[in-house]
């Protein structure tokens, strides 16, 4: 194992502290790829507010491609014209209909600070019950995209915890099908709300007919990084994800939720169909595809407050307050990305 001065002297991806996972057991990708921080301490960290599963400081990229006859397509040409990337702002043209996307992560219990993460499958169970008893169609981002949004609700999952398995039984009871978003470089491990699905769970899950999206190779936040990494963690995860699962993912799911128009701009050019964020609004059919807004339920929604928020799509004020406040808060992340490489430098 290198020792700690030439790991520190190494270029780095991305601070340590924004990185995320890792390693559940010696049994862990980390592990297995030799990875020059597997088997010794790393910091650990607050969870990021946004998309919170992330504990512990990772300074390896763990997976290599394993080639068999498939590779992303390159960000060499324009940006498919059915692609649109323009800022997430929504229109409300003649024929835009609002679309509530649903965000989960855990399908468990949790106390603390990341409670809201972790919806139990009963609760699942009433909130997908109400939504279908309410004449809502509950299918995958690309799916509900695909129908305009018509009396639909896409649902989707971050992070493919194993709970999600419990989750999947509650989607066939209901009837019901999903996107699940996968972090490529981390499947096997774990992350903050438990054990992450392996690459054989994952296959089954999409076997059960739920989509599998792109959530980044290794969870960093994109739009602070810089162009080469950013193109590595985009074109490593599609390309693995492609490899594990037979083709491409069409559906990404930002880390953290954080993108930027050169983020939202390189997601496009490797041909995804479309991409999500936080947002905590409704979608409006017709906006830009690579930007999608979700609306976070949490154990507190039961059915008919489910309903209520996929309808009103949840009070206005804060998602405005953050996305004013986005372009700054991207400038303290940056600051601090370009102030730890001087002190590692
Ligand atoms: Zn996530």
């Amino acid at each position: 194992m290198p020792t700690r001065s030439r790991s520190v002297a190494r270029p780095r991806p991305t601070p340590a502290s924004w990185c995320s996972p890792v390693p559940s057991s010696a049994s862990s990708n980390r592990s297995r790829t030799g990875c020059p921080a597997a088997g010794r301490a790393t910091p650990t960290r607050r969870p990021s507010p946004r998309c919170p599963t992330v504990t512990r400081a990772c300074r390896w990229v763990p997976w290599r491609p394993r080639r068999r006859g498939w590779t992303a397509r390159r960000p060499t040409g324009p940006v498919p014209s059915r692609c649109t990337t323009s800022s997430p702002a929504p229109r409300t043209g003649r024929g835009s209909v609002p679309l509530p996307v649903l965000m989960y992560h855990s399908v468990s219990t949790v106390d603390g600070r990341l409670r809201g993460l972790a919806v139990p499958p009963r609760r699942l169970r009433e909130q997908l019950d109400a939504l279908a008893a309410a004449g809502y169609a509950l299918v995958g981002l690309t799916e509900a995209l695909r129908r305009n949004g018509t009396q639909t609700v896409a649902v989707t999952f971050d992070d493919g915890y194993v709970d999600f398995l419990e989750g999947l039984d509650v989607l066939r009871a209901v009837g019901a099908t999903a996107t699940l978003y996968v972090n490529p470089g981390h499947v096997g491990t774990r992350m903050a709300l438990g054990p992450l699905l392996s690459w054989d769970q994952i296959r089954d899950v999409a076997g059960a007919g739920v989509e599998i999206g792109n959530h980044s190779l290794v969870h960093h936040p994109l739009d602070v990084l810089p162009e080469a990494l950013l193109d590595k963690e985009i074109r490593e995860s599609t390309e693995r994800l492609a490899d594990e699962l037979g083709g491409p993912a069409r559906s990404f799911a930002y880390p953290h939720g954080y993108h930027s128009a050169r983020v939202r701009a390189a997601v496009a050019r490797y041909g995804y169909d479309n991409a999500c964020e936080v947002g905590r609004r409704l979608y409006r059919t017709g906006a830009g595809r690579f930007a999608v807004p979700r609306l976070q339920v949490t154990p507190d929604h039961d059915g008919a407050a489910t309903v209520a928020l996929t309808r009103t799509g949840g009070p206005p004020l804060v998602p405005a307050a953050k996305r004013a406040a986005q372009p700054a808060w991207r400038a303290v992340r940056w600051a601090a990305l370009r102030g730890l490489h001087r002190t590692l430098a």
